[in-house]
């Protein structure tokens, strides 16, 4: 462990990837000497997901499209829940804007932080990582990279391996008897890219989360002539208007009839399932890969991060995702100063009754407000060991928690509300056009 860090991997320029390269820099501009650092990714871009494609499926070099984003998609949460406080919305647009920001302004913004900072130098674009494995003997990981444009595989050797490729991408698609064949079109969440194609048609959203909401919500703004949720644990129980409609689980399709749990069926046209992604890494062998859903505390990674049986092996932001931005710099800034050696970490049984009480606390959970609360008292314990730009956690756990109160209130309006930033305590604006009118096209 207190071997000199001298070469960096980082797998993935997203939002965790480039949060992690911008930890280094700002410590390099402190003086401190930072280790050799390479960010491989796959796409030709920075931005992760935020990068929309209009491709599904495979790309031009026979990669899977990383996005899961669609053309009218905003965020959904206000933006001063996930603001930089190093890097406010004041100081990005010079001027208050609505708190529910479009994906393009969203992805903006993400970039805009960086883009002063000359992160490129650290970045092989269209560079797909292959395979990771740790050599005993050279006690370095040996990481297999493809260049995408010429086809050729290279071998690096590092210390330190970070893997940001996020975990919303993969999708998770369960069979449904009697879906073969379905004669209408089915698709998952992954390969959703805009509701209009669904203007008239009868629609069947598998799922009981965010995919499906927004979705649905998606698809009624744009004319679809009945929507269906269907969910497996728990309705996801908003005032939905007319035209939208909660049932239980699907248990099978006969030709276009959909027949659900509770005895009830529809004709229905489409099939969106939006039943949630996988972790994958096909590039991580099983010693060093992380196997989760989609939680709080995943049960390998010692304070969410470090690779309980290799902890030179870095995973960031594997959780799901409240604060999302300001969770990624308490990450990223936490794996550089394990890396800088400014924290040490114990040894392994120290390090597996740190986890066994995360772990107990996840266990509590009942409710997203309580997920909430979890994970601000997890981000807070990170960035209390580092220098990571301190900002009022609670203020934003409270609008965190406003925000699902909205959300019960009017689902179709919560969009259309301002807050005010807990950071600069600018008010923001109404939206020019209610989200349920806007309909131009996004770029
Ligand atoms: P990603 O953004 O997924 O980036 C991972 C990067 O790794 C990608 O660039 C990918 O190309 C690269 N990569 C993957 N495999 C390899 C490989 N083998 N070799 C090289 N590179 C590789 N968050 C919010 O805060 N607000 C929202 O409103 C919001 N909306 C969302 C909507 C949808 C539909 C989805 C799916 C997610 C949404 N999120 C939202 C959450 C999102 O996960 C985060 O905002 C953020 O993008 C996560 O960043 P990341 O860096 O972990 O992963
Ligand atoms: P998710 O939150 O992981 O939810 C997956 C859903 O799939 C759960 O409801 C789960 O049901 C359901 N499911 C899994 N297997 C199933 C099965 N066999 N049958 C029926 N249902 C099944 O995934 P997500 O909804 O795709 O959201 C992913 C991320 O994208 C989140 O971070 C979200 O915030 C983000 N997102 C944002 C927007 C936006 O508007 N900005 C839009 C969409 C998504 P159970 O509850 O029963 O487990
Ligand atoms: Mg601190």
């Amino acid at each position: 462990m207190d071997r000199k860090a001298s070469r960096i991997a980082i797998i993935g320029a997203g939002p965790c990837g480039l949060s992690q390269m911008l930890a280094f820099v700002k410590a390099e501009a402190t003086g401190v000497q930072i280790p050799e650092i390479v960010c491989f990714e796959k796409q030709e871009d920075w931005g992760g997901l935020w990068n929309f494609s209009w491709q599904t499926g495979i790309d031009k070099f026979g990669e899977s499209v990383h996005s899961s984003m669609y053309r009218h998609l905003w965020i959904n949460g206000p933006k001063e829940c996930y603001e930089f406080p190093d890097y406010t919305f004041d100081k990005h647009f010079s001027k208050p804007v609505p708190s529910y920001l479009t994906r393009e302004a969203f992805r903006e913004y993400i970039l805009g932080r960086v883009k002063e900072s000359n992160l490129r130098r650290f970045i092989l674009f269209n560079n797909a990582v292959r395979l990771v494995e740790f050599d005993q003997e050279k006690d370095q990981f040996k990481v297999r990279v493809e260049d995408l444009a010429s086809g050729k595989h290279r071998i690096y050797l590092f210390d330190y391996v970070i893997v940001a490729t996020g975990h919303f991408s993969t999708p998770h698609v369960p069979d449904f008897e009697g879906i073969e064949r379905f004669t209408g079109r089915v698709l998952h969440s992954h390969d959703f890219r805009d509701a209009e194609q669904f203007a008239g048609l009868n629609l069947l959203i598998v799922g009981g989360s965010y995919s499906a909401e927004d979705i649905a919500l998606q698809s009624y703004k744009f004319g679809a002539k009945s929507i269906i949720i269907s969910y497996r644990t728990k309705p996801i129980g908003f005032n939905w208007p007319k035209g939208i409609e909660e049932v239980p689980i699907l248990m099978h399709i006969e030709d276009n009839i959909a027949h659900f749990k509770d005895g009830s069926q529809r004709k229905v046209d489409v099939i969106v399932l939006c039943t949630g992604y996988q972790h994958h890494f096909p590039f991580i062998p099983d010693t060093l890969r992380l196997f989760t859903s989609n939680r709080q505390y995943p049960s390998q990674l010692y304070k969410g991060m470090l690779f309980q049986d290799q902890p030179r092996l870095i995973y960031l932001g594997m959780q799901n995702q409240f604060f999302s931005l300001t969770l990624f710099d308490a990450q990223a800034w936490y794996a550089r100063d394990v890396i800088l050696r400014r924290i040490r970490i114990p040894e392994l049984e120290e390090r597996t009754i740190d986890i066994a009480k995360w772990k107990a606390r996840e266990s509590l959970i009942t409710s997203p407000l309580e997920g909430v609360d979890f994970q601000a008292s997890y981000m807070e314990e990170l960035m209390d060991s580092t220098d990571c730009t301190p900002f009022n956690v609670k203020g934003v756990v409270a609008l965190l928690k406003g925000w699902e109160h909205d959300k019960k209130e009017d689902i179709l309006g919560y969009r259309d509300k301002t807050f005010t930033s807990p950071i600069t305590g600018t008010r923001s604006v109404a939206p020019s056009v209610l989200w349920i009118n806007a309909k131009s096209q996004a770029k």
